[in-house]
């Protein structure tokens, strides 16, 4: 029988986004239902909401930082039981044949993968995300909660933990490694704990000078303002990484100036225009710009055991779901420390 569940839908580019209901898919037999406790709100809800990354199919409802515990599993189902304390990304499928989906990394999956939200899920439907008491996912994509990390604090990381996690990763954070973080939102804030876990030396660059205090406490050696002139050339030639989690647009060629020889900037935010930089910013001192697209499940499980062996969790701002719109507001003006999380109680 199709589960009828509370949720919270955007219906269109400019509404406030409204309580509704959805129809889960029937609990098929590697599936499980997870009833839902907690849901971060990452900008890409937002982004998507507002049809900032082109046309969006409404009604939809957001959310990829799902926390939860399994409410019913499928007959086939051999990972979780009833009552297990688990997790859902941006992820819920993929062709899982292709080489990339065989070596774990399922975002680059050669079929396009399915995402949580805004994609075709195999019963045809429209895919409906975690602003919900519910969702139904296939058993590969749902993720173990570690022991001991609570649920709300937990949720951010299926997004913006893994986001942050993956090109620190790849790129080699470590004892040596001079990082910068740009932007001290959801993914920067726990980009600073990661790196800083990792042992590299973590630089925050923030719009102004106003978040100082908490990024130290984060675990930031240094701190600086995009807004004052002198950044730029006090820090030129300075970091090995920068990873940028800017959700708009910013100077790139700035930016690139602070890589030293050699060295990496990794975008991870999305900004809804297109960037422009000059090639002599790369060439001069070799530097790469790259991009990272959230990270594989295998490599999402690593992080979250990651961060409970290192006491790590996302900072977060617990609301109800009749605050969604007001919380929009404040991530669009950087008024938020660090993650606004819906506790979906208040759906009922
Ligand atoms: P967020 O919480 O809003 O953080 C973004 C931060 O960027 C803000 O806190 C602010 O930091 C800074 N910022 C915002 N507007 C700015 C501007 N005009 N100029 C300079 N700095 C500005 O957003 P988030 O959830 O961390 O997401 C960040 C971006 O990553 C979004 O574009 C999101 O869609 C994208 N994303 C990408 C992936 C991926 O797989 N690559 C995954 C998740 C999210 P300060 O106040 O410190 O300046
Ligand atoms: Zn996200
Ligand atoms: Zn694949």
């Amino acid at each position: 029988m199709p589960t009828t569940v509370k949720a919270y839908a955007a219906t269109s580019p400019t509404a406030p986004l409204t309580p509704t209901t959805i129809e889960l898919r029937d609990v098929g037999p590697h599936d499980v239902r997870i009833a839902i406790g907690y849901v971060g709100i990452c900008h890409s809800d937002i982004h998507t909401a507002r049809g900032e990354w082109g046309a969006t199919d409404y009604p939809i409802v957001l959310g990829h930082e799902i926390a939860g515990v399994v409410a019913e599993v499928g007959p086939q189902v051999t990972r979780f039981r009833v009552g297990d304390r688990v997790g859902v990304g941006c992820l819920v499928d993929s062709c899982r044949r292709c080489a990339y989906c065989r070596r774990g990394d399922e975002q680059f999956c050669a079929e396009g993968y399915v995402e949580t939200y805004s994609s075709t899920g195999r019963d045809g439907r429209p895919t409906q995300g975690g602003y919900a008491e519910a969702i139904v996912v296939t058993e590969d994509f749902v993720l173990r909660i570690p022991d001991g990390m609570a649920l709300d604090v937990a949720a951010p990381l299926l997004c913006a933990g893994i986001t942050a996690y993956s090109p620190l990763r790849r790129w080699g954070a470590g004892p040596g490694t001079r990082v910068a973080v740009v932007g001290l939102g959801g993914l920067g804030h726990m980009a600073v704990q990661l790196a800083s876990a990792m042992g590299a030396e973590v630089t925050v660059l923030s719009q102004s000078m106003r978040k100082q205090e908490d990024a130290l406490r984060l675990g930031a050696t240094h701190y600086a303002a995009t807004s004052d002139p002198d950044t730029f050339s006090r820090l030129a030639a300075s970091f090995d990484l920068v990873v940028n989690t800017v959700s708009a647009s910013i100077d790139v060629d700035a930016h690139l100036s602070l890589l030293a020889v050699d060295g990496t900037m990794v975008n991870v935010g999305i900004p809804e225009h297109p960037v422009s930089l000059d090639v002599l910013s790369l060439l001069m001192r070799r530097v790469s710009y790259a991009g990272s697209n959230i990270g594989g499940i295998r490599e999402t499980q690593e992080m979250l055991d990651f961060c409970a062996g290192h006491g790590i969790a996302a900072v977060i701002e617990t609301i109800g779901a009749e605050q969604v719109n007001e919380a929009y507001e404040r991530v669009v003006t950087s008024d938020v420390r660090y993650r606004f999380v819906i506790d979906t109680a208040t759906l009922a």
